[in-house]
């Protein structure tokens, strides 16, 4: 039996009726783009194949109730029409907060049912987050009669209104790439967003076809400071480009970052300078890969976590190990990807270094009494969908 049908028959089990449909959409690595998704740049993710899924009914009594494998046994029970931010804790404010979102736009959506899985790791930097509001977002707008959204405008505005859900209902600050990317990422391509006017384009990316391998290294630590720092970090850019003029810091151009460190407050210039040098390591990788030369973006990748960890300070010790090992074991490139402070760094080597990479990399961890990565070899993966 396929996944989705497993997941009806969960929903089967949990709630005593059949689901009208399930719907999936997928985890995400950034290969690279980091923090710039706030700021007006862009962005480089590729979908894992690691999906949510969510098996949903409609309810006539405008109740929501939420199940989630990874909760057995706790069923969430809210009223649609009295969702609002704050006034749903833990897991299920993901969700409900999609539900308020959906409603406030005019989407129609009433009481439901919904029962989710998933086998993307929770907080490991990989959006499990993004892949829960938008499977949810196109169950609950399934549900209220909506085709799924076939072009790239409706997936976007989509992609927004979970955004907002999430900001709402969680006070996480994110920006769109997560929801952008569960949305409109396709099999064999990395998503190049531009995200200050959501221009997109699809970039061509096989590792595998060029004998070489893309490691997720999940380090499987989350940092208590995490969604604070996260927070502070997208304040000090808006504090920067208030103090430079411009709506977002992407507004200036590389060629002006001299310029705008001049004029910035010492604490504010190592932000500036990461967002201005991610976005020319962006658009080098992007010129690699169209080249059909991936091997490439190795040195832009180990660059970046390089920005990260110097310039943004939003690295830990775990992920500078995994980079670091992971290069001296004869990868290409390897950077943190996500938010930071924990979570998952990725990794590019050539197909017969991969295993030897993954091994020096979980060596490392023991000999420094890190928990046990997990470490695992990705292909980009197709976006959301209607599984049945
Ligand atoms: P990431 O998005 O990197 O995985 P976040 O902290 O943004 O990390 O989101 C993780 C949170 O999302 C979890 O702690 C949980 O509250 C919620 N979540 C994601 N997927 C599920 C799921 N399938 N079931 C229940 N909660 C989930
Ligand atoms: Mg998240």
């Amino acid at each position: 039996m396929s996944r989705a049908g497993r997941v009806a028959d969960a929903f089967r089990a949990v709630f005593g009726t059949a689901c009208a449909g399930v719907w999936s959409a997928p985890g995400r690595v950034n290969l690279i783009g980091e923090h710039t998704d706030y700021n007006g740049g862009s962005v480089l993710p590729l979908a894992l194949p690691h999906r949510t899924w969510a098996a949903a009914a409609p309810r006539a009594d405008g109740l929501l109730r939420l199940h989630s494998a990874r909760f057995p046994g706790e069923l969430v029970q809210l009223a649609v029409a009295e969702l609002a931010p704050g006034a749903v804790r833990g897991w299920a404010a993901y969700p409900a907060g999609v539900a308020w979102a959906l409603r406030r736009a005019g989407y129609g959506t009433g009481g439901a049912d919904v029962h989710v899985e998933t086998d993307v790791p929770l907080g490991a930097g990989l959006s499990s987050s993004a892949a829960l509001e938008v499977a949810v977002a196109l169950a609950l707008t399934g549900l209220a009669g909506r085709a799924f959204p076939a072009g790239y405008a409706a997936r976007l505005q989509l992609a927004r209104l979970t955004r907002d859900a999430e900001h709402a209902f969680t006070g996480m600050p994110c920006g769109i790439m997560d929801q952008a990317a569960a949305l409109c990422c396709t099999t064999g391509h990395v998503l190049h967003l531009g995200t200050r006017d959501l221009a997109l384009r699809q970039v061509p990316f096989d590792p595998a076809a060029h004998g070489l391998r893309l490691l997720v290294v999940d380090t499987r630590v989350v940092h208590a400071l995490r969604d604070g720092a996260y927070a502070a970090r997208r304040a000090g850019c808006e504090a920067g480009a208030r103090a430079l003029g411009v709506r977002l810091l992407c507004d200036l151009t590389p060629s002006q970052l001299d310029w705008g460190l001049w004029e910035l407050a010492p604490p504010l210039r190592p932000l500036l300078r990461h967002v201005l040098t991610e976005e020319e390591r962006v658009a080098r990788v992007v010129s690699r890969l169209e080249a059909g030369d991936p091997r490439a973006v190795g040195e832009s990748l180990t660059a970046g976590h390089a920005s990260l960890r110097d310039d943004f300070a939003v690295s830990c010790a775990e992920l500078d190990l995994a980079v670091s090992v992971a290069c001296r074991a004869g990868a290409l490139g390897a950077r943190m990807t996500g938010g930071g402070f924990g979570g998952s760094a990725v990794v590019l080597a050539e197909e017969t270094d991969a295993a030897g990479v993954a091994r020096e990399v979980g060596a490392a961890f023991a000999a420094a009494g890190h928990r046990p990565p997990r470490v695992f070899a990705v292909e980009p993966a197709d976006g959301a969908r209607r599984d049945r």
